[in-house]
């Protein structure tokens, strides 16, 4: 099930599971937050085209980053695969949709995409086995973890880079029946392909890292982990379209804009 948070012309944010093929979906609305109350669709129905799609979820308290969890990105970066996931933040402010332009700050002239499965966390837990992680994911979504490539280096730790306003798209909407072990992951700047992956590549799938985060931090509803990048990471301008597609969940596209 696709589930995708979005407004009409106006007014709060609503939530609908979207039905139909590519170019054809239908958005059926439902009541209330679908992490906090089972799906009960309200009838009314809206065209995908005539509603306003949202980032899918607004993560309650963090955003997970793990960085170098694809061997072929972390050659590219000049490092060794780590000897365990290597974690940091994004802060929530840094979330926009689908469609939302990714701002260039003044303080950065290399801004990255990262294209990367993002996941979606259902229940507060902690401590998960890593065979029990299935029962605390809510669904899945396409990430982009934008990076200021040059201030990454010049702060020696990744707060300011990798969470300037705008830094994590999210979208198009949160596929609920997914299996992420082995999907193919791509990135595109302005229609040409930069990166290609498959997410069987990571060091640390997708339980694994959601045990390990969980031995860190208490996940809440709402909470969102992404899971690191392939190799292709690269730069962004002023104008750019990046768009990040995940076998089987779908494209998240977004314009980069100067500041002014
Ligand atoms: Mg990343």
């Amino acid at each position: 099930m696709r589930i995708a948070r979005f407004t009409m012309t106006e007014g709060e944010p609503r939530y609908g599971v979207v039905e139909g093929d590519t170019g054809d979906e239908v958005v059926a609305e439902i009541v209330g937050d679908p992490l906090y109350r089972p799906i009960q669709f309200t009838g009314d129905r809206h065209q995908l085209l005539d509603v306003r799609l949202l980032a899918p979820v607004i993560p309650r308290s963090k955003i997970i980053g793990v960085g170098r969890n694809y061997a072929d990105h972390a050659a590219e970066m000049g490092g060794e695969t780590p000897p365990e996931p290597v974690l940091f933040l994004k802060p929530n402010t840094a979330v926009i949709g689908p469609n939302d332009g990714i701002t260039y700050p003044s303080a950065s002239r290399e801004v990255h995409y990262e294209g990367e499965l993002a996941v979606v966390i259902g229940r507060i837990c902690r401590d998960v086995p890593v065979d029990r992680t299935a029962e605390v994911v809510f669904g899945y979504t396409c990430g982009n973890d934008v990076t200021a490539r040059d201030l990454q280096r010049r702060d020696g730790q990744w707060s300011r880079a990798k969470g300037f306003d705008t830094f994590a798209p999210l979208g198009p909407w949160i596929e609920t029946e997914f299996d992420p072990t082995d999907r193919e992951l791509s990135t595109s700047l302005n229609g040409e392909r930069q990166q290609l992956g498959r997410t069987k590549d990571m060091t640390y799938p997708v339980a694994a890292l959601i045990s390990f985060i969980s031995q860190a931090f208490t996940l809440l509803p709402g909470d969102v982990i992404f899971t690191g990048t392939p190799a292709g990471v690269g730069p962004m301008r002023p104008g750019d379209e990046v768009a990040v597609t995940v076998e089987g969940i779908g494209t998240l596209t977004n314009r980069v804009v100067s500041r002014d």
